[in-house]
């Protein structure tokens, strides 16, 4: 009996092109102004509005 070695098949799947904004996670963070002088407070993690949170960079 030949021992035959079974080829593992290549998936060939596409991935998804990675939004060029938030880098694939989804999440943008921007900074905090607050106050008539513009102070900035901090950072917040917000939606990417360029995939909206998915992620994925948006296609035509
Ligand atoms: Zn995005």
């Amino acid at each position: 009996m030949a021992t035959r070695k079974t080829p593992t098949p290549v998936v060939a799947e596409p991935e998804p092109a990675k939004c060029p904004t938030c880098k694939g996670t989804g999440e943008v963070s921007r900074t905090v102004r607050v106050g008539r002088k513009r102070r900035t407070v901090g950072r917040q993690t917000g939606l990417c509005l360029t995939c909206l949170g998915s992620g994925e960079a948006p296609t035509d």
